[in-house]
């Protein structure tokens, strides 16, 4: 088998799209959907990262709030910064950049944010409420995964899918999304991670495999039964003196041998990094719409 590719550039675009016509009708309201963004200190990924959330904003007609502050910001600044944005009608979203630069407490800024406005959803009220299986803002990443099962037309109910890796920002919140008793889940899920005896003993079994462990080869081909679908979550740099930059991404998975036996699989990029941003999009326009 030679499996069928998950563009998540088009899913992306196609969300984009549907946002973009929901910012035209808010506007017509008189709703301009608002994103306050916080970026503290000089690092070069976060500032790309924030960069590309700010045009992707200004692409589908969001009104984003800049805030790039130097290093030497204090604590009590920041949360000056975030008190305001809570206050602040025309801000519907509050996206702190992470990591923040050492002394300043992370945890303490983003219990700052008023969860209405959390549409990064790490607030631990979002993610009690996503737990509850309530109305939550869903953490952008794992929110992108279930979308592209979903629009590729995964049927998740009763499926078995195996997420590798538990972290707070994506393995465990897609878990728990995937358990939900909800038309786009109700899938059973088996968590692995570093405790993990041997992980290919589970994700053969897997309908649907989602890779976010973080290290090149986590996934090979020997661990996949014959037309699974395999998303992978992982952006990993590996030296490639062929680039200019001297190096390329790869995922978790080993995707060319992997795709030979898979039914459906995401590459890295363009598959699940074009989602996450979207998500936020997605997340911030929702947040308007309950203010509005
Ligand atoms: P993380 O915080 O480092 O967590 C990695 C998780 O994977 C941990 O739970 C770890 O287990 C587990 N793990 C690590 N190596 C493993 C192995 N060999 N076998 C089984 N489990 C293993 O990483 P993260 O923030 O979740 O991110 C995961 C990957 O996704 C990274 O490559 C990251 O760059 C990428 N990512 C991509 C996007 C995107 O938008 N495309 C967004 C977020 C993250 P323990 O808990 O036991 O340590």
């Amino acid at each position: 088998m030679s499996a069928k590719i998950i563009d998540g550039k088009q899913v992306a675009a196609e969300i984009r799209a549907e946002l973009k016509k929901e910012v035209q009708a808010l506007k017509a309201r008189g709703i301009t959907p608002g994103l306050g963004v916080i970026l503290v200190g000089d690092n070069p990924a976060s500032k790309s990262y924030v960069t590309a959330k700010e045009k992707a904003c200004e692409e589908i007609g969001l009104y984003s709030d800049d805030n790039r502050l130097p290093v030497s910001t204090s604590q009590q600044e920041l949360l000056d910064l975030v008190a305001r944005m809570n206050a602040n009608p025309k801000i519907h979203g509050i996206l702190v950049q992470l990591p923040l630069p050492k002394p300043l407490d992370e945890n303490e800024v983003l219990l700052a944010i008023n969860p209405d406005k959390d549409v990064d959803g790490f607030h631990p009220v979002n993610v009690g409420k996503m737990m509850l299986g309530q109305k939550a803002f869903l953490p952008c990443t794992p929110h992108g995964v279930l979308q592209l099962l979903v629009r590729s037309g995964v049927q998740l109910k009763g499926a078995h899918v195996v997420v590798v890796g538990r972290s707070n920002i994506v393995g465990k919140p897609l878990a728990n999304m995937l358990i939900q008793k909800n038309e786009s889940a109700n899938a059973t899920v088996t968590v692995c991670h570093t405790g993990t005896k041997d992980i290919g003993y589970f994700t053969r079994q897997a309908d649907v495999v989602v890779a976010a462990a973080g290290h090149q080869d986590t996934i090979t081909a020997d661990m996949i039964r014959e037309g699974a679908v395999v998303i992978d979550v992982g952006v990993n740099r590996i030296n490639d003196a062929t680039k200019k930059s001297g190096f390329r991404l790869v995922g978790d998975v080993d995707f060319e041998e992997v795709s030979k036996k898979a039914s459906l699989i995401t590459p890295v990029p363009g598959g699940v990094g074009p989602m996450t941003i979207t998500m936020l999009l997605y997340n911030t326009v929702e947040s308007a719409k309950r203010f509005g």
